[in-house]
């Protein structure tokens, strides 16, 4: 359920922020990822996109979820993402009148609970950008990060082995290291 309420946060954010749409996503064990409507996910962007989403994260905003019957109370919502397909009343997950987005899984009921959200990486992914990232209790265990000033470039760290891109980590700046516990 982390992951899950993380990648609706995370979402939630690039739109708000930038307006980059979700266009796809993974959540998976090791790692989740997001695809964006973007072609270039610039460096500042993403420190500001993880900044804004722990930010949230420690606000602790409440998660509603409730049905919404469409045309009359749909149109009060601003849904991030209708599906194509309308038929009948729409799940609404909504974080706090910030984000209200139709899904039928299940959530955590504050945006605490996420306990952090961190980006791994950032790809181009067929002329989108596919963003790595991690939430939850398993963040902390993964990596520990020792840094005196923001880290150069956090989309060449990939924390997590199945990514199969460790030498970043080697190659990283002396004013940031990075440990994986495993
Ligand atoms: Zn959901």
């Amino acid at each position: 359920m982390q992951q899950h309420t993380g990648q609706h946060l995370l979402s939630a954010v690039f739109l708000a922020e930038y307006g980059y749409h979700t266009e796809s996503f993974h959540l998976g064990a090791d790692y989740s990822s997001i695809d964006i409507s973007t072609a270039r996910l610039p460096e500042a962007e993403q420190i500001r996109v993880e900044d804004v989403a722990n930010d949230l994260i420690f606000r602790n905003l409440k998660i509603d979820i409730y049905s919404a019957t469409p045309p009359t109370e749909l149109q009060r919502l601003p849904v991030r993402k209708l599906p194509p397909d309308l038929a009948g009343d729409l799940r609404i997950v909504e974080i706090d009148g910030y984000d209200y987005s139709p899904c039928s899984g299940t959530h955590l009921s504050g945006t605490g609970q996420i306990g952090l959200l961190k980006l791994l990486r950032a790809e181009n992914y067929k002329g989108m950008t596919r963003v790595h990232f991690l939430c939850g209790g398993g963040v902390p265990g993964k990596i520990i990060v020792s840094s005196t000033k923001p880290a150069p470039n956090w989309a060449r760290y990939c924390l997590c082995p199945s990514l199969n891109c460790s030498p970043a980590v080697s190659g990283s700046s002396a004013t940031s290291e990075i440990w994986n516990d495993r």
